[in-house]
């Protein structure tokens, strides 16, 4: 399978080329040149399958040329034969119509493990076989760096630095971080905010200091590997609720808009899907681009679900492309200007095919409280305030009449309830446990080292720390 940019101009790489390289060199991103699309019959013929031969079935177009058939079925058996729960993702019923689809069995209790686990994997099998080293560098607000540490965590040709603003992640996410003892990884903590952070990270990305010594490699959701891992659970959950012989719709908490393009992907790959829920809490620049065209980025407000506090959603381009006509050049232009001004329309096609597939549904605080007592209450489910938001956004497409009464409604289970206690406490009354298979994480020994505020700091620890290529 070939790979185009989103921004026209950056060579056409392979799947091993394109996760190496996550962003695009013209600052786009990758997606596959044409979907790979299996008929009803083909989809029907993977019921009953594991999740792992089940992944290796969705990823085999995609990998094609890169992995051998061989070695993409042991991929899937490695990462997948390894989650705290034997069916790596399974469905939960909430009534006669909703849905909770549990994507929170891998180490780090959120489903960035299902992604990361496969793309640290992959990135061992490309360097092994260019016998080249990659150094991971990344900005975390929590759930993406503890599941990136323990995805490449102990891997030979991988060694990953991990910047966290200090005292801004809760514990649970930081202790997932700093307890991990593996020679390659290297947490920093440091004196700001999350955005300061990220600043860092793009600033070494630029610096030929950095890059003229060291290769350097991206895990955030830009990556297309990562989504590509995502389109599985779409069609795992889909199959056993009936598919391909019944829609079903999705609500899925989103930030970034990974996960959710993911179940995009899915659905042009023949799956039949009758919505996407695109569920925000109260930073709301999708649901204000899904509804009325207008994307414009204004502050970001902290909420409970830290991991949804996002203003631009980088993913979002990839939708905008490939609704718009897949014209790289006007995407450019498109998204240029949307970087000077922080604001722009979407085009009449891009509207058009975004409310072909998507709803959107907005969160507050208190909406996502709800959702919680209201799972507690009628279902007897502890689940977390991410999760908390889908299901609000569930709960409000089934009583506005967006998705009929015959139609299943799935939210995504984002996140394992144990990760963010504080806001479970408080609506439902309980604290909930770290399942068994966590061990005593508040026993380890944590390690990080304190970086003051300045890039100079970060770069030179990098610089310092890293093993020689
Ligand atoms: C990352 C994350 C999200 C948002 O996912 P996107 O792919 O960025 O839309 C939602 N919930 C949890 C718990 C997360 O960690």
């Amino acid at each position: 399978m070939e790979y185009i940019s989103t921004r026209g101009s950056a060579p056409t790489l392979d799947f091993e080329g394109a996760t190496l390289a996550g962003l695009a060199s013209d600052g786009g991103l990758y997606l596959p040149r044409e979907w790979p699309r299996f008929s009803e019959a083909e989809i029907r013929g993977m019921r009953g399958m594991p999740y792992p031969e089940l992944a290796a079935t969705i990823m085999r177009p995609f990998v094609a040329g890169s992995l051998t058939d061989d070695e993409l079925d042991g991929l899937c058996h490695t990462v997948y034969g390894d989650f705290g729960h034997a069916a790596v993702a399974p469905l939960v019923q909430l009534n006669e119509q909703q849905w909770l689809l549990e994507l929170f069995h891998g180490p780090t209790l959120a489903f960035k493990d299902v992604a990361l686990q496969m793309l640290g994997r992959l990135f061992e099998t490309f360097l092994e076989r260019r016998d080249e080293q990659l150094k991971i560098v990344g900005a975390t607000s929590g759930d993406t760096g503890s599941a990136a540490i323990r995805a490449v965590a102990g891997l030979d040709r991988v060694e990953i630095f991990m910047l966290h603003p200090k005292g801004k992640v809760s514990d649970v996410q930081r202790r997932q971080m700093t307890t991990v003892r593996a020679p390659n990884v290297h947490n920093l903590a440091i004196d700001g905010s999350f955005d300061d952070a990220q600043a860092h990270v793009k600033r070494m990305f630029r610096d030929s200091d950095v890059t003229g010594t060291l290769k350097l490699g991206a895990v955030n959701s830009i990556n297309w590997a990562r989504l590509m891992a995502q389109v599985v659970y779409y069609f795992y959950s889909a199959l056993q609720l009936g598919g391909p012989d019944r829609k079903i719709a999705y609500s899925v908490p989103t930030g970034n808009f990974g996960d959710v393009f993911a179940g995009y992907v899915a659905s042009r790959m023949g799956l039949p899907i009758e919505r996407l829920i695109v569920a925000t809490n109260v930073n709301d620049i999708l649901h204000r681009a899904i509804t009325d065209g207008d994307y414009s980025a204004g502050g970001v407000t902290p909420t409970i679900t830290p991991s949804m506090d996002i203003q631009v959603s980088s993913n979002f381009e990839r939708l905008l492309f490939d609704c718009g006509g897949r014209d790289g050049a006007a995407l450019a232009d498109q998204m240029h200007a949307f970087e000077a001004s922080k604001a722009m329309r979407l085009t009449p096609a891009q509207a058009e095919g975004a409310a072909s597939l998507f709803t959107s549904m907005r969160a507050d605080q208190d909406d996502t409280t709800r959702a919680l007592a209201w799972a507690h209450r009628e279902a007897a489910q502890i689940i977390d305030p991410h999760t908390g938001v889908g299901l609000h956004g569930s709960l409000a497409a089934g009583e506005a009449g967006v998705v009929g009464k015959d139609v299943p409604i799935v939210t995504l289970a984002t996140a394992h309830p144990a990760k963010f206690p504080d806001a479970v406490e408080r609506a439902v009354g309980m604290r909930p446990a770290l399942p068994q298979r966590c061990g005593d994480l508040f026993g380890r020994e944590e390690h990080f080292t304190e970086i003051g505020g300045h890039y100079e700091a970060s770069r030179d620890f990098v610089l310092q720390n890293a093993t020689a290529a």
